[in-house]
């Protein structure tokens, strides 16, 4: 590997490649364990890491310039408890992180990829398409956004305040979700190494059970994060549990169908031991009837993976809305009482864009407008559910 010491990111770089930036800054090789000791603590500010010459700092400083992220755009929702993040990097591409405060959780939503490639029609990250990868640094460093945010009580100019919590909550990071913009299985590479900070016992620690990976299904990616033997969580996006509907909802499914994932997560559940999460995106009158749930409950049952239902939030440009309470909730007695376990969950931020990807949709597209994407799909359901076949 060449570094290129004009636009360096440290996160971006394992220990190895700490090793050799020192050696080619002329360094002795102990220094990196030194940046890494600061990196795992949250601290990416070169000038910070006071126990480096003062040269050294320097020079680090002037490479790594830029590479902090900007705040664009921070909305604050339940009373305090919930921030969003909009953070643009170098190049002007912006992404969404999602900070939320719970009495004993702090949990930090982050993104892996500026848009998206896999064009879940209900989605508004999946509208735009896919803009560019980011890197382990820029998946890294949105932790380090959120963690810097609780330990000092503020982002900005804005305080964090109590927001209700006894205590003010936890001063610290302490779960990871991989829920925010793009596909994180998409971008494998960057997503372990940042799962490799992450999990530094050293620095953040956070065990490899509080943090979340989300994934549309990406088969082999699967077996890859396997292989790792790190316990992460893994929760698979299904919102629909016949190939018919999951071809529309869910485009890679023609590639990657149910039988296939059914079978990767099986293989995740064994070599893992850990238990999977299915998310269920609920969609009034799209996947809410009584065939998804019982064929939702019977595949949740040999997985033996957990449902988590979130009802749609509304996606600008997208017509489908969340069901009825009625609907949702016997959409959520029929699962049970098919014997899978089954959780509402809370809609956190609705009363900010909050959902991944639309404070960022919200700018660029503006309300009103029919996506391509989204067009094509939401026709071809409406449809299939009108004729009955969706099933
Ligand atoms: N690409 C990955 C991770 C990011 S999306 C994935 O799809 O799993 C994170 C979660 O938000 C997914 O479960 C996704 O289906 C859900 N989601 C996307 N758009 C939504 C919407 N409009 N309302 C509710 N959940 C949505
Ligand atoms: Fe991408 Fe996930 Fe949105 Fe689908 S739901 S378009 S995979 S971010």
């Amino acid at each position: 590997m060449t570094l290129d010491l004009s636009a360096l990111d440290l996160y971006a770089l394992d220990r190895d490649g700490l090793v050799e930036l020192m050696t080619e800054l002329g360094e002795p090789a102990y220094r990196a364990g030194q940046v890494a000791s600061w990196l795992v603590r949250g601290v990416d500010d070169p000038m910070r890491m006071t126990d480096l010459p003062a040269a050294l700092r320097e020079r680090l400083a002037e490479s790594t310039e830029g590479s902090t992220p900007e705040l664009v755009a921070h909305h604050v929702a339940d009373g305090g408890r919930t921030h969003k993040f909009l953070l643009r990097f170098r190049d002007g591409e912006a992404i969404e992180t999602v900070l939320m405060r719970y009495p004993r959780r702090a949990t930090v939503c982050i993104s892996t990829q500026a848009g998206c490639a896999m064009g879940c029609p209900f989605c508004a990250t999946g509208q735009a398409g896919l803009r560019r990868q980011l890197t382990a640094g820029e998946i890294v460093r949105q932790v380090v956004v959120a963690q810097q945010a609780l330990a000092t009580g503020r982002i900005g100019d804005v305080e964090l305040g109590p927001a209700g919590l006894e205590g003010g909550g936890p001063d610290h990071v302490t779960n990871v979700v991989y829920m925010g913009m793009g596909e994180p299985l998409a971008n494998l590479d960057a997503t372990i190494a940042s799962v490799r900070w992450l999990h530094d016992p050293e620095g953040f620690g956070l065990s490899a059970r509080s943090i979340t990976v989300s994934t549309v299904g990406l088969v082999p990616a699967v077996s890859r994060l396997a292989d790792l033997g790190l316990p992460l969580t893994l929760a698979v996006s299904l919102h629909a549990a016949t190939d018919r509907l999951r071809d529309e909802l869910v485009p890679i499914n023609r590639v990657h169908p149910l039988v296939e994932l059914e079978d990767a997560v099986q293989t995740y559940r064994a070599r893992t031991g850990r238990r999977v999460t299915i998310e269920w995106c609920l969609i009034g009158d799209v996947n809410d009837d009584v065939v998804q749930a019982d064929a939702l409950a019977r595949l949740a049952r040999r997985m033996r993976a957990h449902v988590n239902v979130i009802p749609m939030n509304p996606t600008p440009g997208v017509r489908w809305k969340e069901p009825t309470r009625e609907r949702t909730d016997a959409f959520v007695a029929r699962v049970e009482q098919a014997g899978a376990t089954i959780t509402l969950r809370d809609t956190r931020g609705r009363d900010t864009e909050a959902a991944c990807g639309q404070l960022l949709a919200a700018r660029t597209l503006g309300d009103g407008n029919m996506l391509p994407v989204a067009r094509g799909a939401a026709e071809r359901v409406d449809a299939l559910v009108s004729g009955g076949s969706a099933t």
